[in-house]
């Protein structure tokens, strides 16, 4: 049955229905550039300008434009986000001509890199282990992940390897699978992400083919799920996987699995589950140091044949220290400028040009801006984030407020008490660490910030919008 739609007509519906949903900051921030990009078996593909509105519409207003896409055609069963950066029309931004010429230039290149994924292990022969750079933070996940390459199925079984977005686990969890394809060519090798895994059993399910579904899964030597932290609260798959993962697993089959965090973090996931998740070996993925991050920094110009000179590389390093994705669209923002006007960037033309990636100390804030910022963040008033209240979805935004005024105003925690509504300054100093101690552990929260700092410092200029 088609449904009574087109693409556009579907997601101008959704938009218009979100828009009483949500605050217009946030409605600015992750609508802007969407689209839907297809609609078949149920399944609605739409398109987003970049990993972090992904991440962001797939954790958070996923069930909400399912819910609204199924009030429109009760056909739809899932939705999935991807990124997909072309016409871009965002006003606000209004990037200089070289910058969006860059910026287009590096997402043509994307497909191609995707484009030579084996269809029949879905593994992307660019993740190797040669090009994968070990340092501490990453040195137990990679010997784990190697020794499974060695003798799989004996050695670590399931193999879980959690950390932060932009870490490295990806990278690692392929490489696993081409080093594991190349020694044992006969050996039947899968990479899926959960995403997609989800979505084979709800369709399955649907054409009532999943014990076929099963039978084939079994036959897998070595199976590998990325981001498994999406199976939290679908029963259905989990149940599902719950039998093939005892299947493999009695049968000596790798099982490699990873996910933003650790399996007893992963909420609504079932006990049997989870306690097979932790029944093998569990390795983390912290953040780099300089010094690594140099390296692999230097690794990334190799593959892509640039030469960027050393203090350049230093810069990119010392001020993107989050997450190494981020370093390296950096990286190939520059590169691709240096193509494009065939000489090499001086320090100056790369801070220019890496002004989105940067944020400068420079500019200010203040503690309304950030108050405004945070609460219109997490759809919240002013208000609200000063309240004297224990509930968690204010005390997060609260506890973040009073962490920027530490580190982007300098305040003291005295200071910073009073003005939450004269707390003593052990909160302050208590809000400050704790944040401080989450953004090693946790990715999402390091993306929200950097997002919050965007706001706050205008590049994407909402905070002056009113809530209602
Ligand atoms: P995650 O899956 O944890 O979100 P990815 O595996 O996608 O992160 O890594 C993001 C980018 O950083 C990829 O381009 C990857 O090649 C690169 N990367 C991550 N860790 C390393 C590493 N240790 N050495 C080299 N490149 C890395
Ligand atoms: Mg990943």
């Amino acid at each position: 049955m088609n449904t009574p739609f087109n693409n556009e007509e579907l997601w101008q519906s959704v938009l218009a229905q979100i828009q009483f949903n949500i605050s217009r900051p946030n409605f600015a921030t992750w609508f802007h550039n969407t689209k839907v990009i297809s609609n078949k078996n149920g399944e609605v593909l739409v398109g987003v300008p970049n990993l972090f509105s992904k991440e962001w519409l797939g954790g958070k207003y996923q069930s909400l434009i399912l819910k609204i896409l199924r009030s429109l055609d009760n056909n739809i069963r899932l939705v999935e986000f991807t990124v997909k950066s072309d016409n871009i029309t965002n006003a606000d931004l209004t990037p200089k001509k070289e910058l969006l010429m860059a910026t287009s230039l590096a997402n043509s290149q994307m497909p191609f890199l995707d484009l030579k994924v084996d269809p029949k292990t879905n593994l992307n022969p660019r993740y190797t282990f040669e090009n994968f750079i070990i340092g501490s933070f990453n040195e137990l996940a990679h010997a784990a992940a190697w020794a499974t390459t060695e003798k799989p199925g004996t050695a670590y079984n399931p193999l879980f390897i959690y950390g932060g977005v932009g870490l490295g686990k990806t990278h690692l969890l392929q490489a696993t699978g081409n080093r594991a394809n190349s020694i044992f060519p006969d050996k039947k090798i899968k990479y899926t992400t959960a995403e997609r895994f989800i979505s084979k059993i709800v369709e399955a399910i649907k054409n009532r083919t999943i014990e076929d579904l099963k039978q084939k899964a079994a036959k897998t030597d070595i199976l590998i799920i990325d981001d498994v932290q999406f199976f939290a609260g679908k029963e259905k798959t989990q149940e599902e996987f719950f039998h093939i993962f005892n299947t493999l697993y009695q049968n000596q089959k790798q099982i490699i699995l990873s996910s933003d965090r650790p399996p007893s973090a992963i909420p609504a996931l079932a006990d049997r589950l989870r306690s097979r998740f932790e029944g093998g070996m569990i390795a983390d993925i912290g953040s780099p140091d300089i010094e690594t991050r140099i390296a692999i920094l230097k690794t990334k110009c190799e593959e892509k044949e640039a030469t960027v000179a050393e203090e350049i590389l230093n810069y990119i390093a010392s001020n993107i220290q989050r997450n190494i994705r981020e370093m390296e669209g950096a990286l190939t923002r520059l590169i691709v400028c240096q193509k494009i006007n065939q000489k090499e960037p001086s320090l100056i033309d790369a801070k220019k040009l890496l002004r989105n990636f940067i944020f400068s100390p420079k500019k200010t804030t203040s503690f309304k801006q950030i108050l405004n910022v945070v609460a219109s963040f997490y759809d919240l008033s002013p208000n609200d984030v000063l309240q004297t209240t224990r509930r968690q979805e204010i005390v997060k935004p609260r506890q973040i407020a009073m962490y920027l005024m530490r580190n982007e105003l300098q305040e003291s925690y005295p200071s910073i008490g009073r003005k939450f509504q004269g707390k003593d300054h052990t909160t302050a100093i208590y809000a400050c660490e704790k944040i401080t101690r989450q953004l090693e552990e946790d990715g999402i929260l390091a993306t929200e910030l950097n997002l919050i700092k965007q706001r706050l410092y205008g590049e994407l200029d909402v905070s002056k919008t009113s809530e209602t």
